[in-house]
């Protein structure tokens, strides 16, 4: 599968320094910091520093280092926000969207970590 990779999109800007982002967490091979627009009390994006455009093209195109780096990123940053169920946290859901039937807009892959309150069932119907 080829995917192509646009350099100019918003994330891969903000991993080149040139917009700000407020960071929650940053390590070798992964970015995490809020969403500019919060869904939720608590709207976390996590983004690899590599270019991959979705979770298919990270899934299959990074390397074991990077996806272990992003996975535990993900988890350190519920813990971060204060949302890890067990820690005294209330929950969290991950969303990842893809593509034009998940209603991606930025073309680099991120998970949306969100919580602080109950956020309601998974899908609404829309048909
Ligand atoms: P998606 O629809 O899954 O591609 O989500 C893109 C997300 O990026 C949205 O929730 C936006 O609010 C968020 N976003 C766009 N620009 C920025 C930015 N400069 N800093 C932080 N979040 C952003």
């Amino acid at each position: 599968m080829a995917y192509t990779y646009d350099p100019q999109n918003i994330f891969a800007r903000i991993l080149r320094g040139e917009i700000p982002n407020n960071t929650v967490l940053e390590t070798e091979h992964t970015l995490a910091f809020h969403d500019i627009g919060p869904q939720a009390p608590i709207h976390v994006l996590v983004i690899p520093k590599g270019a991959y455009v979705n979770f298919d093209h990270f899934a299959t195109g990074a390397s074991a280092e990077e996806i272990a780096d992003f996975t535990r990123a993900a988890a350190e940053v519920c813990r971060i926000v204060g949302a890890t169920p067990g820690e005294g946290g209330g929950g969290y859901r991950t969303i990842s969207n893809a593509g034009e039937a998940g209603v991606q807009e930025v073309p680099h892959y991120h998970l949306h970590i969100l919580g602080g309150r109950v956020l309601g069932r998974m899908l609404q119907r829309i048909d």
